[in-house]
């Protein structure tokens, strides 16, 4: 049977999984990290089918047990990367250390993160300022690169980077690294103030004045975001937003996105319309 993947259990994903596991196409499985923006809404009263107010993880909680119910399979953990290999098809790495293979996406993963306020970071932005270590981790090659970032989706990309940078320094900003740094990757905890050069980057600036010398930024703060994923495997993007046609459907054949990482409306029902109109796309798709 053919394999779907849904990254995200928000209200688009677990819309879409309702109608894939339904097909009885293909076997569903939704991988997230447990954190849709609805968990953090206290009471929900513009959305069908309550009489009273109901709050952001009922819904969230009751919408699971009935994907459960319909036989769809959940993975607690983190999506770092997703590629495309030989036989076109979608390559899953995850924080559990695991790669996983499918042959359909849905990206689900709400609202891309905003990046930080760090001073140069934007107008760097192409100029050794990058997003993706797979897409530009060449463009380094025997070069001192950084990443900055304190979870797992910084681990991964530093790992990446360390294949071909000469150095990479996972950079935290002042946060604690919620991993060990080995091999050619180090850590430096300090809070940065500025990224710095001329045409392109040429080091990082801490707040106690001192800098070290990179030729490129990685930026990789948080869990891996909607237009990261979208990156690695080549799917446009305009601005925080993954571009999708009517079909929902990105540029690449089988990689579908909805919800919030599309844009538009950000509420319940836009979410919940847009995996269900990814879903019938990518039953048919599926063949
Ligand atoms: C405080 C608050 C109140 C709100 N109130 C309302 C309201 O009253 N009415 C309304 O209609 N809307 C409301 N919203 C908006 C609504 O919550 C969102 O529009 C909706 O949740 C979007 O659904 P989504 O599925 O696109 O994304 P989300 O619900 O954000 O779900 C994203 C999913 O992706 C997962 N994920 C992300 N990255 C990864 C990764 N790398 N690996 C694995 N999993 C990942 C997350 O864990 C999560 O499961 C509110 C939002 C907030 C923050």
């Amino acid at each position: 049977m053919k394999q779907t993947l849904i990254i995200g259990a928000g209200p688009a994903g677990l819309s879409a999984a309702f109608y894939l596991a339904r097909s009885g196409k293909t076997q569903v499985t939704v991988i997230s990290n447990d954190q849709s923006a609805l968990q953090r809404a206290d009471k929900i009263e513009n959305y069908f089918g309550f009489a009273e107010p109901v709050s952001g993880r009922q819904l969230l909680e009751d919408s699971r047990k009935n994907a459960e119910r319909l036989g769809v399979a959940f993975i607690d953990t983190e999506i770092t990367d997703l590629q495309i290999n030989m036989e076109m098809k979608f390559e899953a790495y995850s924080s559990d250390g695991e790669k996983r293979i499918y042959d359909c996406v849905l990206i689900a993963t709400g609202a891309s993160r905003k990046t930080p306020p760090i001073s140069g970071l934007k107008d760097f932005e192409g100029r050794g300022v990058s997003y993706c270590a797979v897409c530009d981790a060449f463009f380094y090659r025997g070069k001192d690169t950084a990443v900055i970032g304190s979870g797992s989706y910084a681990l991964h990309e530093a790992m990446t980077l360390a294949n071909t940078s000469s150095s990479v320094t996972v950079l935290t900003n002042g946060h604690e690294p919620s991993f060990e740094a080995t091999g050619k990757i180090r850590v430096d905890k300090r809070k940065i103030s500025a990224i710095s050069g001329n045409d392109r980057v040429d080091s990082v600036v801490f707040e106690d004045g001192e800098k070290i010398d990179v030729s490129g930024v990685f930026i990789a703060i948080g869990t891996a975001g909607s237009t990261d994923l979208a990156r690695k495997v080549g799917a446009p993007i305009s601005g925080s937003n993954i571009i999708v046609d009517e079909k929902m459907s990105t540029v690449v054949p089988g990689l579908y996105a909805a919800g919030d990482c599309t844009g538009g409306l950000l509420q319940i029902s836009k979410a919940v319309s847009d995996g269900a109109a990814a879903a019938v796309n990518m039953i048919k798709f599926l063949g």
